[in-house]
């Protein structure tokens, strides 16, 4: 009788741990803007003489000029334009 003397001897010697090293960093934050704020659409006023511009997007109405007067528009409907608007009555009362 033979002994059959197998050494079952695998070493098992699984390597775990993968190395989890692979995250996704892809800097890929290329939002164009249109949509965001306040919303597209909507117009620049001229807080001196009230005059109107439509308002492009990614274009801020205070970079804008406005055509007769040269000053920096606000975005109709802000606070800021709220503002002098009732700024504006209070010093020119309506007739
Ligand atoms: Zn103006």
């Amino acid at each position: 009788m033979p002994k059959q003397g197998r050494g079952q001897g695998r070493g098992q010697g699984v390597q775990a741990g993968g190395g989890a090293g692979r995250g996704g960093g892809g800097s890929s934050g290329g939002r164009s803007g249109e949509g965001g704020g306040m919303g597209g659409g909507g117009f620049c006023v001229c807080p001196k003489c009230g005059q109107q511009v439509p308002h492009r997007a990614g274009m801020p109405c205070l970079d804008r000029r406005c055509p007769k007067c040269h000053v920096a528009m606000v975005r109709e409907g802000s606070s800021h334009h709220q503002e002098i608007e009732s700024r504006r009555a209070e010093r020119e009362p309506a007739r």
